[in-house]
């Protein structure tokens, strides 16, 4: 029955949904959000980059990796607590629920730099904004501060399906990425947890990608899709962004399978017409990211996004 919470997703039953006419499949996952948020409510996230560069990871679609030299990107350090929470709160001006901040690190660092990214959850906690983070692994110790400072939700992402996952990214494995997951989940943390399309995946792919997430017990909270953003200086940098129908045929999978998730078109949102986006959320989106960037990439801008909000009422 679609909209029913279930964790007894396979890829073979995946498959089978995108597999679906794309009408259908629309049709279907929209009948689902409608019936999960009967509002029609747009959630609204705001994602800054609180320490760029410098990555000791090697993931093939980021500008981020110390590996990938011939991006041109100049790496910074961690932004100090008071101008994280200042940027917080232009975003809530703007209409931000949720604060995003991201660090470009394998795994989390203790020490001074811990307390600085716990000092800027509690000041975007004490907004009234949803404090988000990404530092990468954590051990269960940092999970358990995280979440006693009030962080709202922990995002790792999958990006892919697991046997398209070594072609992306060789540093870690995709049993290091659930590992991290179930810590943050151990610690009572929400879980932001997305994947990107257009990485050169299949469609079983695709399909895996989101079982792994259907089988998640409890599903996370947030699932951001993504569309690959090719940036110069990456290993993917040549690849052609892909058709957004692709997108809208796994954000409506996404839908069915993960029904009560946030699931928010992310990256790559500046590439689609403001119909495209829509179509998106028809198939089941119900939240984006606000602002010009998104990382290192570029985002819709609140010129468009005034578009697509005003085109919604
Ligand atoms: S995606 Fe994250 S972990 Fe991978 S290289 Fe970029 S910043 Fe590092």
């Amino acid at each position: 029955v679609d909209g029913m919470v279930r964790h007894d997703w396979t890829a073979g039953t995946v498959l089978a949904l995108l597999r679906l006419p794309l009408l259908e499949l629309i049709g279907r996952a929209n009948a689902v959000r409608r019936a999960r948020f009967p509002d029609d409510a747009l959630r609204r996230a705001a994602l800054l980059s609180v320490k760029t560069g410098g990555c000791s990871e090697d993931c093939a679609y980021c500008a981020q990796s110390a590996r990938h030299e011939s991006v041109d990107l100049t790496p910074t350090r961690l932004m100090d607590p008071d101008s994280v929470i200042a940027a917080a709160e232009e975003a809530k001006a703007r209409g931000a629920d949720r604060f995003c901040m991201s660090a470009a690190w394998s795994r989390a660092r203790d020490g001074k730099p811990f307390e600085a990214v716990l000092a800027m959850v509690r000041g975007v906690t004490a907004l009234g904004l949803e404090a988000c983070v990404t530092l990468g692994a954590l051990t269960p110790d940092q999970a358990r501060r995280l979440a006693e400072a009030g962080l709202h939700t922990y995002n790792h992402n999958l990006d892919t399906g697991p046997d398209h996952y070594p072609k992306i990214v060789s540093t870690r494995t995709y049993q290091d990425r659930l590992a991290t997951l179930a810590v943050a989940r151990a610690a009572g943390l929400r879980l932001c947890c997305g994947g990107i399309v257009g990485l050169g995946e299949n469609l079983a792919d695709r399909a895996a990608f989101l079982a792994t997430l259907g089988a998640l017990d409890p599903h996370p909270e947030n699932v951001p899709v993504n569309l690959l953003v090719p940036i110069p200086g990456t290993p993917l940098a040549a690849r052609p962004p892909p058709d957004p129908l692709e997108a809208v045929r796994v954000i409506a999978a996404a839908r069915l399978v993960l029904p009560a998730s946030d699931i928010r078109l992310s990256a790559g949102r500046a590439t689609l017409s403001r119909e495209a986006q829509i179509l998106c959320l028809l198939a089941g989106a119900n939240g984006v990211f606000l602002g010009e960037r998104l990382l290192t990439a570029p985002n819709a801008g609140e010129e468009a996004d005034a578009a697509l909000l005003a085109a919604l009422t």
